[in-house]
């Protein structure tokens, strides 16, 4: 009796741990793979580079700033 209960708190225990870890993980992976996802990118016309998400694309280049575009 004494050992099932044991084992019934501790598979709880995991479950909760578990779920604990698995709404934690995507904020971990978020801030982990951002860095790394950001691509840098270098404006044809100055050669800066540029994270992805700050760079202008159009037409299949990529531009630093809206005066490089035009
Ligand atoms: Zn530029």
């Amino acid at each position: 009796m004494g050992i099932i209960k044991l084992i019934i708190i501790a598979l709880l225990v995991w479950i909760g741990f578990s779920l604990f870890k698995k709404l934690r993980k995507p904020k971990q992976n978020l801030e982990q793979s951002s860095p790394s996802n950001n691509k840098m990118l270098a404006c044809s016309v100055c050669d800066v580079r540029i994270p992805e998400n700050e760079a202008i694309l159009q037409d299949g280049k990529v531009y630093c700033s809206k005066e490089h575009l035009e």
